[in-house]
């Protein structure tokens, strides 16, 4: 529950479903319309010299806010519960943002080995290139990243679940660690949204996002975000002013319009998810489901104690079989798209090999992967096209 305001009403207490519905919104201010409209814009006029000079306008230029990113921030402001929320143009820009925003040359920084690649991408090399070293940890080291911590270690970075290969994290006994030595944490929170897992809560200091996922929901926009505790906020909001970064107008409309149905949306991936990831257990061909949600992953203890539902990312781990035998089952999937980002209304499938990319942990799955976006198509629609897709596998 979050503190919410509704047009003169005041302060009240909602659940997050209605928040989702009401955050942000202030219909009264543009006429009674329901929806905050978009506001296009470079140029913002003063009435006056003066304040113009003294910056004493609520808007001063386009880049630094409209009332349409606005009522993006405020709402995610409001369901973060941190201190506020800046706008970046994806998901990547809030990631690499948010390491800026702690780190300066001659910086060490923790990143978990599964985190998204484009995020140790930056980090081995513009990173790099400003002196701040990465030491990658085992995302299910819990407390033991302890022994990690070196006397510049200023940031732990958490993904959880990871990237493709889904290991839960530990975020209290990371946070707990990190806190003691003084360095700041930020977490990828793409797969569960605020909706299932709040970082703040947690002790988290930076939380960010790809809204370009469940949040615009529609693969047809790209956003990100970021929200810090008030401790982090000024330097946060100071270096998002400085690098210029602001989302086209479009897509921060497409993100506010995602925001009101993100909690129905995610429910019903969570239970086609579930749905889905149960009958998949119970295949032939399938030797592992890895998806915290589900009993008897080694992370669903974690997701259990911590978070509050699941998103419909998930991968399996086939039985040994040829390559051959993995394209045919994907590519004559009916329902499921071939194709990178996930979050949107429909289904995806896609092969993938983490083995190349780690360093701290070995990727040994013992078969070929796949990665299953589930989206908002009925379940058993979805498992007819998967039951015919395995036996595409079988007679390859
Ligand atoms: C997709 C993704 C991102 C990046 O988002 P973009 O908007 O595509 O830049 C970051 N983190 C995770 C976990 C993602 O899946």
């Amino acid at each position: 529950m979050v503190k919410s305001k509704k047009d003169g009403t005041g302060p009240r207490n909602f659940r997050i479903a209605t928040d989702v519905v009401l955050a942000g919104r202030a219909p009264f201010k543009f006429e009674g319309f329901v929806n905050t409209p978009i506001f296009r814009g470079s140029t913002v006029l003063s009435p006056t010299v003066d304040q113009f000079l003294g910056h004493k306008g609520r808007y001063v230029y386009g880049r630094r806010g409209t009332p349409t990113t606005d009522a993006l921030a405020e709402a995610l402001t409001q369901l973060e519960g941190g201190a506020g929320v800046v706008l970046t143009p994806s998901g990547l820009s809030a990631i690499t943002t948010a390491i800026l925003s702690v780190v300066k040359t001659g910086d060490h920084v923790l990143v978990t080995d599964s985190a998204y690649n484009p995020t140790r991408n930056f980090c081995n090399t513009a990173l790099a290139k400003l002196g701040v070293e990465t030491t990658y940890y085992d995302p299910v080291i819990g407390s033991g990243i302890e022994t990690l911590f070196k006397p510049n270690t200023r940031a732990v970075f958490l993904e959880a679940p990871g990237s493709l290969s889904f290991e839960m994290q530990d975020v209290p006994a990371i946070v707990a660690a990190a806190q003691k030595h003084g360095a700041a944490t930020i977490m990828d929170n793409t797969w569960a949204t605020p909706i299932y897992f709040r970082p703040h809560e947690f002790g988290v200091d930076l939380s960010l996002e790809a809204g370009t996922k469940y949040l615009g929901g529609h693969a047809d926009a790209n956003l990100g975000w970021i929200s810090a505790t008030e401790q982090y906020w000024p330097q946060l909001k100071d270096l998002h002013g400085t690098l210029g970064l602001c989302p086209g107008p479009e897509d921060v409309f497409l993100s506010l319009r995602g925001l009101r149905t993100l909690a129905v949306r995610l429910e019903r991936h969570m239970t086609s998810g579930l749905k889905i990831a149960r009958w998949l257990k119970t295949r032939p061909k399938v030797a592992r489901v890895l998806y915290a949600a589900l009993e008897g992953d080694p992370g669903h203890a974690i997701w259990k104690r911590d978070f509050k539902g699941a998103s419909g990312l998930f991968s399996i781990v086939l039985k040994p079989c040829s390559p051959e035998a993995v394209a045919a089952f994907v590519e004559g999937l009916e329902l499921f798209g071939i194709g990178a980002s996930w979050g949107g209304f429909e289904s995806l499938a896609i092969p993938f090999d983490c083995s190349k990319v780690r360093t701290a942990t070995k990727w040994q799955p013992g078969g070929p992967t796949v990665r299953f976006h589930i989206g908002l198509e009925d379940p058993e629609d979805l498992i007819a096209d998967l039951e015919r897709g395995f036996a595409r596998l079988n007679s390859n």
